[in-house]
């Protein structure tokens, strides 16, 4: 996975990079459109929060829309952000470093969008497991480059986020607690991430088939199901329906075989 900014941009420039507007789950939009305020943001923040907005859109080429919570307000495990795939959604809460929890959120959005075959690939089950996953590395990793590319402005933000991942380094080699970086063990073994395998082009097939008169009524709710990952027991429940139609063909094909051989 291409994960730093400027090999974004570059494979942006050389046009290998396809926009996918996600059944309109990622339609263009300004971040006025996108952006929902809950409670008292101050302006500087506003303004802070809708340019960089604009920028990352641009070069990640995403449009999710982003719910803002005011300081103090939990989301679930304690994080500062959470990104919904299947509403293409971000919900965020004020922070003093916005433009790291924005800049990280959108990536996950391209992660999701652009590289589901590796989105999905990710498993963990501990506050470690998540912390050295490939696509909470690459979001990090793009957060730090995105301060750093944006110069002065935001180098006292790319210091903060060098110091928290020397952090995040020292609890991987369990020099320290998690409990440091303020995570819930207890949130992730309880909310486990499984892994499953999807093909690179994964949302281009769904997107396809959104064209088909069928699946035209109703496709917005169907939309939201098919991107949802799948339970253990939902796997079940479609073995179990494979088995039937198993069992039903070589049912079919018997009777055919006893006709022929009565026949003879
Ligand atoms: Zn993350």
């Amino acid at each position: 996975m291409a994960n730093r900014y400027y090999e974004t941009q570059k494979m942006y420039n050389n046009g290998q990079f396809v926009f996918n507007s996600l059944n309109g789950y990622n339609e263009a939009g300004s971040a006025q459109s996108k952006i929902t305020i809950k409670g008292h943001l101050d302006d500087f923040s506003i303004e802070t929060l809708y340019s960089n907005y604009d920028q990352i859109a641009h070069n990640l080429k995403v449009y999710p829309t982003i719910t803002i919570y005011p300081r103090g307000y939990e989301l679930k495990g304690d994080m500062g952000g959470f990104y919904h795939p299947q509403y293409n959604h971000i919900e965020m809460v004020d922070h003093w470093y916005l433009i790291t929890i924005l800049s990280h959120e959108m990536r996950h959005a391209f992660q999701f969008i652009y590289f589901p075959d590796l989105y999905y690939a990710t498993e963990y089950r501990s506050v470690r497991g998540y912390l050295n996953s490939e696509i909470e590395r690459d979001a990090r990793g793009y957060s730090l480059d995105y301060c750093i590319a944006k110069g002065y402005k935001y180098a006292e933000e790319a210091a903060y986020n060098r110091e928290h991942e020397e952090k995040i380094e020292l609890v991987l080699q369990n020099r320290l607690s998690p409990s440091v970086l303020e995570l819930s063990e207890t949130y992730f073994s309880s909310n486990p991430v499984v892994a499953y395998s999807v093909p690179r082009n994964y949302h281009w097939q769904n997107y396809n088939q959104s064209y088909d008169q069928d699946y035209d009524q109703g496709y917005a709710q169907s939309n939201v199901v098919y991107m949802e990952r799948k339970s253990l027991w939902g796997k079940l429940v479609d073995g179990f329906y494979t088995l039937i139609g198993c069992a039903g063909l070589l049912f079919i094909v018997l009777i055919i075989l006893g006709l022929v051989i009565y026949l003879i």
